[in-house]
């Protein structure tokens, strides 16, 4: 069956936006708004997964709102909303926990790293997190999901998820009159030369909200200073840029460095290398600050416009909530048909 082409995905409130989230989602949201009716998810139920202060929390929702708008996704033509206003992201992921399997769920990446050590104390939620996202793509029947490079191992889960809903209520959804498969399997889009932007600090570590170091990580609210500060003091190694990417293997802060410069210039690596094969740091850094700010600048600058207005903010988010919940609540009344519940 042929399943409308939409595009869904979403970014945590836990503070600190940087250049991952940027390079590796933000920016494909703008670009997929050319040729997909398009929602973007500001996922504060994730968010709490992990402690949040609640005196913090409206902020950081509202800062991702406002990084949306100003990195240039319109809320009028395509949907922003905030996770929480949509109960049925919570409804329909209850229904995956039960279609999911415990196996499934061990081996995810993530729950291993951000539980750590002391797995017995992390909340229920970071484990069932995936059946959560699976939830918020499928609520929409959504057919693509940009993310970074991070997140792949969890869009396989929630195919795995659809798959399963699809087999195991078959006779169901088939004598609803939907055919062989209720749920799409939603198509990951991870491509460019930025899927995994890592630390400035550590090139085998993810860039981070959560890493301890500010110097780690180029913030959305970083002003030009701070821009080119991290940049000159960002590690790397004594030799000069390759010619080739084959030159860039066993070099990841070189090719971290690299990568973001061709996410912003557009290039592929190759090409760039092409270009600036032979540069040193010093010279490779300062152009690569000189990108950074002009292609930075301009969002802080319409993020921090946006910020003085909450309650504008509030009216995007309360719009597109309103908006999107037309779409998840057909789809959530469907599946409590397929399930077999009795609803009014
Ligand atoms: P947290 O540490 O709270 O999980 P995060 O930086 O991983 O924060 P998320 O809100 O979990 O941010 O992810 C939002 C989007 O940004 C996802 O699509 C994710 O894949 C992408 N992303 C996160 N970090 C990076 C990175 N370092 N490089 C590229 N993409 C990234
Ligand atoms: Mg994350």
């Amino acid at each position: 069956m042929a399943f409308k082409e939409r595009v869904f995905s979403g970014v945590q409130p836990t503070g600190n936006l940087h250049l991952g989230n940027y390079l590796g989602a933000i920016v494909k949201f703008v670009a997929l708004q050319e040729s997909y009716d398009c929602i973007y998810c500001v996922v504060d139920l994730h968010a709490i997964t992990v402690w949040q202060d609640p005196a913090e929390l409206p902020r950081n929702i509202r800062e991702v709102t406002a990084a949306f708008i100003a990195s240039g996704i319109d809320p009028r033509k395509h949907i922003i909303f905030n996770q929480s206003q949509v109960a049925e992201h919570a409804e329909l992921a209850w229904i995956f926990n039960c279609v999911a399997r415990i196996g499934w769920l061990n081996r995810m990446t993530q729950f291993k790293e951000k539980a750590g050590k002391d797995r017995e104390n992390a909340s229920v939620g970071l484990f069932a997190y995936p059946c959560l996202m699976a939830a918020d793509i499928l609520a929409y029947r959504a057919t693509h999901v940009p993310v970074g490079d991070d997140q792949k191992q969890h869009l396989e889960l929630a195919r795995d998820i659809a798959q399963k809903f699809n087999n195991d209520f078959g006779a169901s959804i088939g004598a609803r009159g939907h055919g062989e498969a209720f749920f799409p399997l939603t198509e990951p889009l991870i491509q460019g030369p930025a899927t995994r932007v890592m630390s400035l600090r550590d090139g085998t570590k993810k860039m981070s909200k959560s890493d301890a170091s500010d110097q780690s990580r180029i913030n959305l609210t970083d002003d030009d200073d701070a821009i080119a500060q991290k940049i000159r003091r960002a590690k790397t190694d004594p030799h000069p840029l390759p010619h080739d990417e084959a030159g860039l293997a066993e070099r990841p802060e070189a090719d971290n460095l690299v990568g973001i410069y061709a996410a912003l210039a557009g290039k592929p690596k190759a090409e760039v290398l092409r270009e600036l094969g032979g540069a040193q740091f010093v010279s490779f850094k300062a152009a690569l600050i000189e990108l950074l700010i002009a292609r930075l600048g301009p969002i802080r600058g319409e993020l921090k416009r946006l910020l003085q207005d909450p309650a504008a903010i509030d009216a995007v988010l309360a719009d597109g909530s309103a908006r999107a919940q037309e779409i998840a609540a057909e789809t959530m009344r469907a599946v409590k048909d397929i399930v077999g519940f009795v609803r009014r």
